[in-house]
């Protein structure tokens, strides 16, 4: 058994080929017992030579290489604790990459060209790296595992035209005779192989700073001046999470850099995060929110759970994941308000109860058929939600105590969930051991029904909490019960820890309402059994988050006009699901609906909320509101100008193609939902090379994805036989572009409409299709 020290790497890049040609120093140490050999993850490369470093001078080793891993005999028994450094020269080829003589691993290859060759002029050529789990041995030989922890220095030779980024900081830049420019990057502090990263291409760096260290966004050049409209909440969430953890942010730098088709969401890579292009929003697509904020604050609090503290085993990644998507609980409640966080908490918890499957998985999993299934709504969603109930049975205080205990004990080195049962049982003094085997050993969660009784002449109230979970499990449930009388509510603390648990209140005056889970921080399903008075009261005197929304959804499904209540809340998000709740309702046609409505439209300062209220005018088709949809049509926001022009097209629908047309130019998000939709509605055969150019530059997104199948539909009306054609090419090209690993969910999508068009039209294009679309 040997441990990573140092690793320093030279490498360069061959775009034609898309191989690396590295060298590399790895310095190592036998971890206890002494040893003649050593074990290294170098997968699918060619192997040059592997020599041991003596002083400036090498000597060869012996060694054997599967193709996967590197067996070398040492040139002598090295003791516990003694370091040598190992010289190998290889060539890394990542697309040629095979597991066992099995399919190419596409989604694991570790380092990613797109585009090498510049063959396709609508994207850049670019060059990133992407380790998590264990794919950086794909270009670098290492110990490929998370527990390793190594500092690096790493040489990229680079056409002088790129920008190169990677872990650490920017030591030099040497420009080459050969019109090459070698970066030199260090980090010198011990970090895991899967957190390496080196990312190169044409891009813009946009600067901020944290207390003198270099906070940076790598982004396109279209994109440079709004990248701080998108990344810009960075350093203010360094200070943040800084200050709640009491760990200042332990890195030289932090930089965020955004990479073509890449195959994740986003990836902590130590002071270099990369993100998929679903980051990219414009200057009009930020008005309407900032898409990517969680994600933003997701990853960098990876920085100290994950990177300064990372996984000791993949079993374990609760400590990595549920942290991170806990961070964005924590980084909403503090920027955006109280609401904020728990409507992002709740938005977890739902994640989580929508994919049934989940609740037979343990947390922390020691047996799993593939590393990468670790990766899911149980280590994220629900882990994070179980934070929050910890966070709220120890109280703040202790909470980020806790976690400060946690960092500071094991800062570089790796961490599991037992060591953070100990941090936590260390600040609080309580024994945590229950909490633990419950939610991070155990599976599941609790299903609770909740009933009251109220005995007058006794004056006394009860609540029955019964676990009715199949699994026949009893869940231990610290909770807090409200119980109000007017405005004046009582709490009390209670422990549910039966199938069936009572609890009984005595009272003078009946009670209006008995809120129970107060704090409304449960991970459980519930059916709540109160009156439509206690949810008009919690409506308006409980202050939650949830309990308003849960009072909502109760006058929303008993057609209650206190549903309206809604459209007042403080809340951006529950004006707009009041509104929505509404077009459903019978009292959408209420005078003081109308009114409310009308209101939002004109003077709400949120544009998503405002866009909802002139989305719901819209569909009465009355003129009076015309000139609200011609005063809109213009917004900044694409969600408000969407909705204007869905206004002005039911108004006048001959106009409709038209607007739709001038509107096309710049149509993104909501509007250009509604400007596909007329497009393709009304297109007549005379406009096929206008809507098939508008499809064909659509950028890669979700959107073209639901373009695609309109723009199929579209096709059916034209008669044309070369251009049916010629749309069906460009769908298929569009989907030969979206990358390999998400074939599976999109193909079918591409099938049924490319189906339903070749039905309408008959054999030849049928025919067309299948030859095609392979
Ligand atoms: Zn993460």
């Amino acid at each position: 058994m040997n441990d990573l020290v140092h690793t320093k790497l030279d490498v360069r890049f061959d775009y034609e080929r898309a191989y690396l040609y590295g060298k590399a120093w790895i310095t190592l140490k036998p971890h206890f017992y002494n040893t003649d050999s050593l074990l290294l993850d170098a997968k699918g490369m060619d192997i040059k030579e592997v020599s041991v470093m003596k002083g400036s001078s090498k000597t060869k080793l012996k060694y054997d290489y599967d193709g996967m891993e590197l067996r070398i005999t040492l040139d002598k028994v090295y003791k516990g604790g003694e370091n040598y450094t190992i010289y190998i020269d290889y060539t890394s080829k990542p697309n040629e990459l095979k597991v066992k003589g099995s399919a190419a691993i596409t989604d694991a290859k570790g380092l990613y060209f797109i585009n090498p060759k510049g063959e396709d002029k609508d994207k850049p050529t670019q060059i990133w790296t992407q380790g998590e789990t264990e794919a950086n041995s794909v270009w670098m030989p290492t110990i490929d595992k998370p527990n390793q922890k190594t500092t690096d220095e790493i040489y990229m030779t680079v056409p002088a035209k790129y920008v190169t980024l990677s872990n650490g900081l920017l030591m030099s830049q040497k420009k080459n005779a050969d019109g090459t420019r070698t970066d030199y990057w260090k980090m010198d502090l011990p970090h895991a192989p899967y957190l390496f990263f080196m990312g190169v291409g044409e891009f813009s760096v946009i600067k901020d700073s944290y207390k003198g260290k270099e906070v940076s966004y790598y982004v396109e050049k279209d994109y440079a001046p709004v990248a701080r409209g998108i990344f810009g909440y960075t350093p203010e969430m360094i200070k943040f999470f800084s200050e709640k953890l009491g760990v200042e942010f332990p890195w030289q730098k932090y930089a965020q850099i955004v990479g073509r088709d890449y195959v994740s969401g986003a990836m902590e890579n130590t002071t270099a995060t990369l993100h998929q292009e679903s980051a990219y929003q414009n200057a009009r697509e930020l008005v309407d929110g900032k898409a990517w904020e969680g994600t933003i604050a997701h990853e960098l609090f990876h920085q100290w759970f994950g990177d300064l503290v990372t996984a000791e085993s993949w079993s374990h990644i609760t400590v990595n994941e549920s942290m991170a998507d806990y961070s964005q609980t924590l980084w909403m409640e503090y920027k955006h308000g109280k609401d904020a966080g728990d409507a992002e908490n709740y938005k977890g918890l739902q994640e989580y109860l929508s994919n049934p499957g989940e609740s037979k998985k343990d947390l922390v999993r020691f047996k799993y058929a593939d590393k990468e299934d670790v990766f899911d709504l149980v280590s994220y969603q629900k882990g994070g939600r179980i934070h929050h109930m910890l966070r709220n049975y120890v109280g703040d205080d202790a909470y980020f105590k806790s976690l400060n205990n946690y960092l500071t004990s094991n800062k570089f080195k790796p961490g599991e969930a037992g060591q953070m049962r100990l941090a936590f049982e260390e600040v609080t003094g309580r024994d945590m051991n229950w909490y633990w085997n419950q939610w991070f050993y155990g599976s599941g969660n609790p299903v609770v029904k909740i009933d009251y009784n109220y005995d007058d002449v006794a004056g006394k109230a009860m609540v029955i909490i019964e676990q009715t979970q199949k699994t026949g499990k009893v869940f231990r449930l610290p909770i807090a019960i409200d119980v109000y009388t007017g405005a004046v509510k009582k709490r009390y603390q209670v422990w549910v820890e039966n199938k069936i648990d009572t609890f009984s209140f005595n009272y003078t005056q009946k009670p209006d309402l008995i809120n129970v889970d107060a704090d409304k921080v449960m991970l459980w399903v519930k059916t709540d059994n109160k009156t439509a008075e206690n949810y008009v009261h919690q409506a308006k005197y409980a202050p939650l988050f949830l309990d308003r929304k849960e009072a909502l959804d109760y006058f929303a499904k008993k057609g209650m006009p206190e549903l309206a209540l809604g459209l007042t809340d403080k809340f951006a998000p529950l004006r707009i699901s009041t509104i929505t709740k509404l077009e459903a309702s019978k009292i959408a046609e209420d005078a003081k609906v109308i009114e409310g409505i009308e209101k939002i439209a004109n003077t709400d300062n949120d544009r998503k909320t405002k866009a909802a209220a002139i989305a719901y005018l819209a569909k009465t088709s009355n003129i009076k509101y015309k000139p609200l949809f011609e005063k809109n049509i213009n917004d900044s926001s694409y969600s408000v100008a969407g909705a204007a022009l869905e206004g002005l097209v039911g108004l006048e629908p001959a106009r409709g193609y038209e607007l739709a047309k001038k509107y096309s130019i710049d149509a993104k998000g909501d509007l250009g939902a509604v400007v596909n939709d007329i497009i393709i509605k009304e297109g007549t055969e005379a406009d096929f090379d206008f809507i098939a150019n508008r499809f064909d530059k659509m950028p890669l997104s979700q959107e073209k994805l639901e373009a695609a199948t309109g723009f199929a539909g579209y096709l059916e009306k034209v008669q044309n036989i070369t251009n049916v054609k010629k749309g069906i090419d460009l769908i298929i090209k569009f989907r030969n572009a979206v990358p390999e690993q998400f074939r599976s969910f999109v193909d079918p999508m591409f099938k049924s409409g490319l189906n339903k068009l070749g039905k309408a039209k008959g054999k030849e294009i049928t025919d067309y299709i299948d030859s095609n679309f392979k």
